[in-house]
This record gives structure tokens, sequence and C-alpha cells, in this order.
């Protein structure tokens, strides 16, 4: 499943199964000394590779590797005091480690359709067994970090190939989950 072309190092290789007992771990940034380190209870969802220019990702990849936790099973075990928020108006309130830059968790505290739930990277899981990503999210976004538009077709390919579907946006399901939260909150829809 090697490839020339490089998504992100968790899935150049293939993915790797969710192990159905995994049952959470613990989050450690790069850091040598006092790391990060952040408690994740059960297993993520909605796991995906996102193009944007907001997520977190490691040296050199075009794709960050991002899901979804409800807030209340994410704690701080370790050396939180190192965390800062990298924009604070943004919609995920991305928590990074300022030593070394990985984001750690970010809580979405607006009232949104994703209101609750934490975004955090499972590639840091110092344990195996995570659910591997489903899609992949805001594909077109990584021109704007600077990949050249020509080899879009080749990405494309490549994350097929691995399963992954390309989108422009989150997938049908998610715009469609946004959607009718927006719907049910303007009345266009019965709640
Ligand atoms: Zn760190
Ligand atoms: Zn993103």
């Amino acid at each position: 499943m090697e490839s020339a072309v490089h998504i992100h190092p968790a899935v150049d290789q293939g993915l790797k199964p969710a192990d159905p007992g995994f049952a959470g771990g613990t989050l450690v940034c790069a850091c040598t000394d006092r790391p990060v380190k952040i408690r994740i209870e059960g297993q993520v969802a909605h796991n995906h590779v996102c193009g944007c220019t907001k997520c977190w990702k490691p040296e050199g990849t075009a794709f960050s590797m991002v899901a979804v936790v409800p807030h209340d099973k994410v704690t701080v075990l370790e050396n939180g005091d190192k965390l800062q928020v990298v924009d604070p108006t943004a919609l995920i309130q991305r928590h990074a480690c300022q030593q070394c830059g990985v984001h750690m968790y970010g809580p979405v505290e607006r009232e949104h359709a994703f209101q609750g739930l934490d975004f955090v990277h499972p590639e840091r899981f110092q344990e195996q067994g995570w659910a591997p990503p489903e899609f992949a999210a805001f594909v077109s976004s990584i021109i704007e970090a600077g990949i050249d538009p020509s080899q879009m077709d080749g990405i494309r390919a490549r994350l097929r190939e691995l399963g992954l579907e390309p989108y422009d946006c989150l997938s049908p399901a998610l715009m469609d989950y946004v959607a009718t939260w927006v719907a049910r909150k303007s009345g266009a829809l019965a709640s």
C-alpha cells in the first residue's frame, strides 16, 4: 500500500483497524521534557484526515488526522500549564503545547452542532487500537498551505485507494448533521 503520495504517517502504510476493546488512552505531546498528557475515556468518533490550515499537522505532512470525543471524557493529566489556546476566536478552542506546538484537545464551547465535543489527534495516543480515519475533509484547502494544484488528482486518487473518500468540506453525513442542527434552531425543521 506504500505510495509516492504521502497523506499522513498514520495512514501511508494503509489503515489499521480499530481494536473493539479499545477503552481510551493517553494523548502525549512531542516534548521529551515534561510532556503534556491528556486522558481520553473510550473510543474516538468521526476520525478523518483534514486538509484545513487550522488543524495541527505533523512536520512536512499535508493532512492532519483528527477525531472527536465528548468533552466530559477528556481530562488533563499532566503539565497542563504548558497549554495555550491557539485562537480564542475560533469555533474549536485548540489547546496547543506552547513548547512543541502539538494540539492536545480542542473543545467546542460555542452554541453549535459540535458543542460539547472536543477535537483530538488520535496519533498522539501512546496506545494502539483507536478507530482509523473514515474520510478526508477540506481536501482542496491543502493548496492554501502550499501544495501545488497539479498534485491534487494524484492526492485524491491516493485518498480513494486508502478508502478515505475525499471531500472539500466535511463528509455528507456531518454536513447534514450540522445543517439539521441549524434548521431545528431556526424552526425550519421541527425539533
Ligand atoms: Zn509539548
Ligand atoms: Zn482541519
